[in-house]
């Protein structure tokens, strides 16, 4: 009898390469889009009572009330609108996936952009349709709604701005999104705190949009929360997808206590933008590199040799983002998160002794 995974495991699930997050042990660490800055002390020295408090012998609040109330302070969230909170977003990408998973069902995304669309399709069984972006990465609008005619989507995931590309798409073009597709649109608004721009407002425009938000880029990555903003008749079904207490007593005790703190994280946020177009500013100044315009916390840029200039970056001890090989879009690029001034110049300076950089 054969009993090996072979037999056991689905074939989809066995030809899926794993998210791959590599060792970033004593590495200047910008490859995964984190807030480089800690907290103050006294916020650290609250935490660390709050933490002492929490009844850890207890299940977490299930709904987490307070925390939604401040996340609704916090990120101007309509009061007509629902709050549905994850384990992260990546949580979320999959209870919507789950949800909609009817027989023949498709995911639609569009490529390359943020790699979980796929893989969440994938794990689920969910039929995934992915269309290419434009020559600068902007929404083909007419191939999109020519993939919705033909496929039927179930649910898209547009990305505001679009990881690993940085940019944000034409906000005319994901509503026109929105009005052609028969199924759920999710506007992923992970970068929303460097990029300004929301697609929130349009919510009561669109009974089929959903808004998805995270703390993870925002300072909070450790914490893994992520908030879908929307209807209350979409967010009520999602929610019986929702494991119960997925969200845990640490996090729900620690978010609301940085959220209470008023605008601590979004000036963090800021001074990550103004060191976005400084780094930005160095490199378009430099030989032999391309990088692209970026309304979030990295920026990608394009190489001679993208495995060999991540190579030595790595062999300097910097650890970014090869996504060179991840779609032909991609060819040749890498993907830099904005880090603090001294890690940007140590990733500089890295940079021009792995490429020749007359600047
Ligand atoms: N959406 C996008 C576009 C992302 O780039 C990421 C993380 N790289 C996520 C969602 C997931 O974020 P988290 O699960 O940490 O909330």
């Amino acid at each position: 009898m054969d009993k090996s995974p072979a037999s056991v495991i689905r074939e989809e699930i066995r030809g899926i390469a794993a998210y791959h997050v590599p060792d970033s042990t004593g590495m200047v660490k910008l490859d995964a889009m984190e807030n480089p800055y800690g907290l103050p002390s006294d916020l650290t020295q609250e935490i660390g009572r709050l933490a002492a408090q929490a009844g850890l012998n207890r299940y977490p609040d299930p709904t987490a009330r307070a925390l939604k109330v401040r996340l609704r302070q916090a990120m101007q969230i309509p009061d007509a609108m629902e709050i549905l909170l994850g384990n992260g977003s990546d949580e979320l990408i999959q209870m919507l996936a789950l949800a909609v998973n009817k027989p023949g069902a498709v995911l639609l995304g569009v490529e390359p952009s943020f790699v979980m669309f796929r893989m969440i399709a994938a794990f689920v069984g969910l039929r995934y349709v992915g269309v290419p972006l434009t020559a600068d990465f902007g929404l083909d609008l007419s191939a999109l709604q020519e993939a919705i005619r033909a496929h039927r989507p179930a649910l898209t995931f547009l990305a505001y701005p679009n990881n690993p590309t940085g940019n944000l798409f034409d906000a005319a073009a994901v509503e026109r999104v929105a009005e052609v597709s028969p199924g759920l649109v999710v506007v992923d608004e992970a970068y929303h705190a460097f990029a300004g721009k929301s697609l929130l407002p349009q919510l009561a425009r669109h009974p089929n949009l959903l808004v998805m938000r995270t703390l993870s880029k925002l300072g909070l990555a450790g914490l893994r929360l992520g908030l879908l903003i929307g209807r209350v008749e979409w967010l009520a079904e999602l929610d019986k997808l929702r494991l119960p207490y997925n969200i845990n007593v640490l996090t729900q005790t620690v978010a609301e206590c940085v959220l209470s703190r008023g605008d601590l994280l979004e000036k963090q946020a800021a001074a990550i933008r103004s060191e976005r177009a400084r780094v930005l500013g160095r490199l378009a100044a430099l030989h032999g590199i391309r990088p692209f315009p970026s309304d979030a916390n990295f920026i990608l840029f394009r190489v001679a040799n993208a495995n060999t200039v991540f190579a030595t970056l790595k062999a300097h001890g910097i650890l970014i983002k090869n996504v060179s090989g991840s779609h032909p879009m991609l060819a040749e690029c890498l993907r830099v998160t904005v880090g603090a001034p001294e890690e940007n110049e140590r990733f500089l300076e890295a940079l021009c002794a792995s490429v020749p950089c007359a600047a």
